[in-house]
């Protein structure tokens, strides 16, 4: 076959341009693929019937886990953790699912729901709670031993940022210590499970904050903002986390995931109790 010589520098040319084309569309991808992310859900009590804002329905609560199933990665706190402080891309957009305070709602409605469906989940207890309203300790420690991760949410529920009135700086210190480690080791003894994660009470922090909880020994701590968790900017003592507020029908719920431009926190700003 007789080949025009003029045409083979011709064809070296045409490859270089497509190399080219296809470096450009790969940057391009790069760049304009957005980043998984990771969002915390907040719930309260898990009830039959409503009575605080914050309150979900059982049968709510079991419609939304459903839905996350069918369409996200649920995945356990320490997952997700895990992913930020190591850097370590998520593989998909994925959903971590949290209680506070520990009513002993989420002992008798929470859990079945949960077991039932094989998702994880962690509760953040405040330690003075269980015995005067809360769940009991052998409660924590059932849902403890059955695969429920357990975070402090301090000692008494306290707001963390700031000092009492007439309370000096050394008094505050001790008093925030104090919320930060014996609700850690109380949480501890009654589990035999190391704890590591801390939910802010009302989501309020601050820098003197932040390094008290490193040096109580904590991995990661979660306040109450509406963002998702990125974990190429994610700080783990500043997680992003949705309050799911009691009145949301489920395509209200649904937006929150479908939408990127959903911001309710006025709405529900003041529903951790
Ligand atoms: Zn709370």
């Amino acid at each position: 076959m007789q080949m025009d010589p003029e045409s083979i520098p011709a064809q070296k040319e045409g490859v270089g341009l497509y190399k080219n084309i296809l470096l450009v569309l790969l940057f391009a991808f790069a760049l304009f693929a957005e980043e998984p992310w990771g969002m915390i859900l907040g719930y309260h009590r898990i009830v039959k019937k409503k009575k605080f804002n914050p309150d979900v329905t059982a049968a709510s609560f079991e419609a939304q886990l459903q839905f996350l199933k069918a369409n996200y990665r649920v995945i356990s706190l320490e997952e997700l953790v895990r992913h930020i402080k190591e850097k370590i891309p998520l593989e998909a957009n994925s959903v971590v699912i949290t209680l506070d305070d520990g009513d002993e709602s989420i002992y008798k409605n929470a859990y079945p729901i949960l077991k039932k469906e094989k998702l994880p989940a962690t509760v953040f207890l405040y330690s003075n709670y269980p015995g005067w309203g809360g769940i009991s300790w052998n409660q924590v420690k059932e849902m403890s031993d059955n695969g429920i991760s357990f975070g402090s949410h301090t000692k008494s529920h306290a707001i963390l940022n700031s000092k009492n009135k007439g309370e000096s700086e050394e008094k505050y210190l001790g008093r925030l210590r104090a919320e930060l480690v014996d609700s850690k080791k109380i949480i501890e003894e009654k589990t035999g499970k190391e704890v590591v994660y801390l939910a802010y009470p009302f989501g309020k922090h601050n820098e003197v904050v932040d390094a008290e909880v490193l040096k109580a020994g904590y991995l990661a701590a979660t306040g109450t903002a509406w963002d998702r968790n990125y974990v190429s900017t994610a700080s783990p003592v500043n997680l992003k986390r949705r309050i799911i507020p009691g009145k949301y029908k489920l395509t209200e719920f649904v937006d929150i995931f479908k939408k990127t431009d959903v911001d309710k926190s006025a709405e529900t700003q003041h529903e951790d109790y």
